[in-house]
C-alpha cells in the first residue's frame, strides 16, 4: 500500500485551507496533512518531514518566498506550489525563478490536484536524474581508480580546439620516467621525448591517421634507455566527424622486443665469435650491390680467407683450441678493418670481409697483407703458442658486371682457392681467367664423372731399379685419362680435382685392382717372381674407415701376395693427417703392405715426426736428384745425403725418383741409395712394354 502523501499547508485563512483540501481530496489524492502561519510552526515541520508544501503568498506573519528560501536553506527538494489571492506576472516570475514547482490563483484551485500531482513526478523526475548522476560519478571514480591504478598508460589526450592531455595515468612515470604533472604542464612533451624515428606517427595520430591499429612506439626516456610501448588508441569525434580527442592504452613491452631483437641478433651472428653470419653477410652484399648498381663511383671489394691447415691445429690440439684461435683470429680481424667494413664467419675455418667504398684494387691488397701480417703474429692459446696462415681471395666488384651477391662470393672463394693451390699463405685478385679457369674445372669434373662408367682410364707402369744393377724390382702405377675430346690427360691436371669431388674414391680403388690383377699375371712364370707394384694413395682415399678392408679384398680376388703390393702416400698428405688416418695405416701395414713417403722433401713433415708413421721406404723428390750434377755448392747433394742417412738409422729403404743422368746414378750410388726410378731408365710405359722389360730382366 502506498503512504498517503503527506502536505504540509502555509495559509492564514482557515477557509482557504478547507477550499484546498476539498480540492486535494476532490482530485483523488490520499493523504494526510498539516497547517501552520507561523515560521517556527514551518521549521518544526519542515523537520518532521513532507512531500508537498502549499503555500499562500502573503500571510500576516510569514509569506511564501521566506518559506521557499528556508526550505532551500536546509538543502531540501520538496515541491513547493505558491497560492495567491492575486498575481502579477512578475511576481509569478519570481517565484518560479526562486525554485517554486507552480503557482495557482486562489479562484482557480481547481488545478490544485493536478498541480501536486504534476510537482511530485517532477520531483520523482529530479531524484531519478541525481540518482543516475550520483551512480555516473561513481562510475567513474570507479574507472578512475582503475586507470590510476593500471600497469599500462591509461590516456585521454584532445586534439581539439586546443592540445593536451586530460588524464594520462600515473604508470606513465614509471614506464616513461616522465610524470603525468610534465605532461599536463607540457601538451608537447611527448612529441619531444619519443624517438625521433616515431615523431612522425604521433604526427599521424593527430591528423586522425592511423588511430584505429596497434602501433608500436620508443621511446627515449630521461636517463637514455629506450622504452618500447605498444598503443591501442581510439579516436572520439564531435558531431560534425572532427576528431576532438584520443583516448588510448600504452603497454609497456621492452621486454619483449629485446627478446626479439636478442633472437634477431643471434639469427644473423656467429654464436663463436660474434661476428656476423653467412645470412647478413650476404644481406649486406646485396645493399653494397644495389648502391653500387646506382652510384657508378661506388667500389668496394669481398675478400675470402681460408684459414691454412686450421684441420691439423683443430684435430691435435682439440677443438676448445680450434675455437679460441677462431675468436682470436676474428678480433685481429675487426682491428684490421674500418667500422664500415664487415667481417664475417662464413663457416668453419672460413672469414668474408666486404670492405665498403674504397678507391682502387690497391686498398684491398693493402687490408689483405694487413691481414696476413696481423695473423702471421703468434697466438698465445693457453699454454699453446699457434702459428697460422691464411689464404685470401680478393674480388673487386664493378657493380655493372655482377648481378647477385652469390657472385661476387663465387669469385672471391675462386680467387682463394687459386691462392691455396699457389701454395697458400697468400692472397690472389680475382680475374676473370679464373672464372674461366673454374668453368673448365667445373667441367673436368663432369667428364670425370663419366670417365669410370667409360672404361676411360688406363695404367702405365714406370720401372723401380736396384741402382747397383740396374735390376727392375717393381713398378709404380700411374694413371693416364684418355680422355675422348682431350686425348691423355695426366694425373697432375685431374688428381686435384678427384680429391676435392671425393671422385678419387672410385678411381683409386679401380687403380688398386687394376695393378694388382696385372702384376699376379706378370708373377707367375717369369724369371723374376718378386717384382713389386707400388700404387699411389690420396689423401682422401686415407679417410676411409674401411680401407684396409678393401685392399685386403682386392688381394683376395686377384690373389696378389701382401708383400708384393706398396703404397705411396705423399708426405702433405701424412702430415694433414689425424689420429684416425694413422689407425687406417698401421692396419694396412698389418695386412703386410709396405708404405712409403712420396716426394719426401716437398712436405713440411719434420724427419722427427717420420717414426710415428708406420712407413717402409722413402721416394726422395725428384726435385732434390734434377740438380744432381749442375748445382754449384753441392747442397741438393748434401740434402740426398742427409736424407739418406736418416733413412737408414730408422731402417728406412731409400728410393731416388727423377733419376734422368748417369750423373745422377753414380752420386746416388755413391751415397749408397739404394734404389732408383726415372727416365735414365725407362718411361712409364704400357703394360704390353712392361712385360716386355720383364721378360728381358735376368733372372
Ligand atoms: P709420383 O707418384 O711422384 O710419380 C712420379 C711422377 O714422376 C710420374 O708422373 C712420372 O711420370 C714422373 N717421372 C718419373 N721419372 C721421371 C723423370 O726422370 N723425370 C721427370 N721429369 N719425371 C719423371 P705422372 O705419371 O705424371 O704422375 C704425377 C703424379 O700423379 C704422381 O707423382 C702421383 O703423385 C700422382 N698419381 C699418379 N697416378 C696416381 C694414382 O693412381 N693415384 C693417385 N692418387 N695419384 C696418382
Ligand atoms: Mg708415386
Ligand atoms: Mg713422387
Amino acid at each position: 500500500m502506498v503512504a498517503p502523501l503527506r502536505i504540509l499547508i502555509l495559509e492564514d485563512s482557515l477557509s482557504d485551507t478547507e477550499l484546498m483540501l476539498y480540492e486535494l481530496y476532490s482530485s483523488g489524492l490520499e493523504l494526510v496533512w498539516r497547517c501552520v502561519e507561523t515560521e517556527p510552526d514551518y521549521l518544526t515541520q519542515l523537520e518532521a518531514g513532507c512531500d508537498v508544501i502549499i503555500a499562500d503568498y502573503s500571510m500576516p506573519q510569514f509569506d511564501a518566498m521566506r518559506a521557499l528560501q528556508l526550505l532551500q536553506e536546509r538543502g531540501l527538494d520538496t515541491p513547493f506550489i505558491v497560492v495567491t489571492g492575486s498575481i502579477s506576472e512578475e511576481v509569478a516570475v519570481e517565484c518560479m525563478k526562486q525554485g517554486a514547482a507552480d503557482y495557482l490563483l486562489k479562484d482557480r484551485l481547481v488545478r490544485l490536484g493536478q498541480a501536486v500531482i504534476q510537482a511530485m513526478q517532477q520531483k520523482q523526475l529530479r531524484d531519478e536524474k541525481r540518482q543516475a548522476v550520483a551512480a555516473l560519478k561513481e562510475s567513474e571514480a570507479r574507472f578512475r581508480r582503475l586507470a590510476d591504478n593500471a600497469q599500462d598508460i591509461v590516456y585521454r589526450y584532445r586534439v581539439s580546439p586546443t592540445v593536451g592531455f586530460e588524464y594520462i595515468s600515473p604508470a606513465v612515470t614509471a614506464i616513461l620516467s616522465y610524470t603525468p604533472v610534465e605532461h599536463y604542464a607540457d601538451p608537447y612533451l611527448w612529441f619531444k621525448f619519443v624517438h625521433e624515428d616515431d615523431r612522425q606517427v604521433l604526427r599521424q595520430w593527430m591528423r586522425a591517421e592511423k588511430l584505429t591499429q596497434t602501433t608500436i612506439l620508443h621511446w627515449v626516456c630521461k636517463n637514455g634507455t629506450i622504452v618500447w610501448t605498444e598503443h591501442r588508441n581510439v579516436p572520439v569525434y564531435n558531431e560534425t566527424g572532427r576528431l576532438i580527442a584520443i583516448e588510448g592504452i600504452a603497454r609497456d613491452i621492452s621486454d619483449r622486443k629485446r627478446a626479439e631483437g636478442q633472437l634477431f641478433y643471434s639469427a644473423l651472428h656467429d654464436p663463436l665469435t660474434g661476428l656476423p653470419n653467412r645470412v647478413l653477410f650476404m644481406d649486406r652484399l646485396g645493399l653494397a650491390l644495389e648502391h653500387g648498381k646506382r652510384n657508378q663511383n661506388y667500389l668496394f671489394a669481398v675478400l675470402f680467407l681460408d684459414l691454412d691447415r686450421f684441420k691439423v691445429i683443430n684435430d691435435s690440439l682439440g677443438h676448445s683450441v680450434g675455437d679460441q684461435l677462431l675468436i682470436a683470429t676474428a678480433e685481429r680481424l675487426k682491428s684490421c678493418l674500418r667500422p664500415m667494413d664487415t667481417a664475417a664467419r662464413f663457416g668453419g675455418d672460413e672469414f668474408t670481409i666486404l670492405l665498403d667504398d674504397i678507391r682502387a684494387v690497391s686498398d684491398a691488397v693493402r687490408v689483405a697483407e694487413r691481414i696476413q701480417a696481423e695473423l702471421g703474429l703468434p697466438f698465445n692459446l693457453g699454454q699453446q703458442e699457434v702459428l697460422i696462415t691464411v689464404s685470401i681471395g680478393i674480388t673487386l666488384v664493378n657493380a655493372k658486371r655482377y648481378n647477385r651477391p652469390e657472385e661476387l662470393l663465387r669469385d672471391a672463394d675462386i680467387a682463394m682457392y687459386q691462392a691455396k693451390t699457389q701454395g697458400k699463405a697468400r692472397y690472389e685478385v680475382f680475374d676473370t681467367g679464373m672464372h674461366t679457369h673454374a668453368v673448365a674445372l667445373l667441367q673436368l669434373e663432369t667428364d670425370l664423372r663419366q670417365a669410370i662408367e667409360r672404361q676411360e682410364f688406363r695404367l702405365c707402369y714406370q720401372p723401380i731399379v736396384l741402382l747397383e744393377t740396374s735390376q727392375v724390382v717393381g713398378f709404380e702405377a700411374l694413371l693416364r685419362w684418355q680422355h675422348p675430346e682431350r686425348g691423355l690427360v695426366f694425373p697432375a691436371e685431374f688428381i686435384p680435382v678427384a680429391e676435392e669431388t671425393s671422385l678419387i674414391i672410385p678411381i683409386g680403388e679401380w687403380v688398386l685392382r687394376e695393378a694388382c690383377t696385372q702384376l699376379h699375371k706378370w708373377q707367375t712364370g717369369v724369371p723374376i717372381p718378386h717384382l713389386s707394384i707400388s700404387v699411389n694413395l690420396a689423401g682422401k682415399q686415407l679417410t676411409q674407415p674401411d680401407l684396409s678392408a678393401q685392399i685386403h679384398q682386392i688381394l683376395q680376388e686377384t690373389g696378389l701376395d701382401a708383400l708384393s703390393l706398396r703404397l705411396e702416400i705423399t708426405e702433405s698428405a701424412i702430415m694433414d693427417t689425424t689420429h684416425s688416418v694413422t689407425t687406417t695405416l698401421s692396419q694396412v701395414r698389418d695386412l703386410g703392405i709396405q708404405l712409403s713417403i712420396d716426394d719426401f722433401g716437398t712436405g713440411y713433415s719434420s724427419l722427427s715426426r717420420l717414426h710415428s708413421f708406420p712407413t717402409g721406404a722413402l721416394k726422395i723428390d725428384r726435385s732434390f736428384i734434377s740438380q744432381i750434377g749442375t748445382e754449384p755448392n753441392h747442397s741438393n747433394m748434401m740434402i740426398v745425403q742427409t736424407i739418406v742417412t736418416l733413412a737408414h738409422n730408422l731402417g728406412l729403404e731409400v728410393i731416388a725418383e727423377g733419376v734422368e743422368t748417369s750423373t745422377q746414378l753414380a752420386q746416388l750410388r755413391a751415397l749408397n741409395c739404394k734404389y732408383g726410378q726415372g727416365y735414365f731408365f725407362s718411361r712409364p710405359l704400357d703394360s704390353q712394354a712392361a712385360e716386355m722389360l720383364i721378360a728381358t730382366q735376368p733372372g
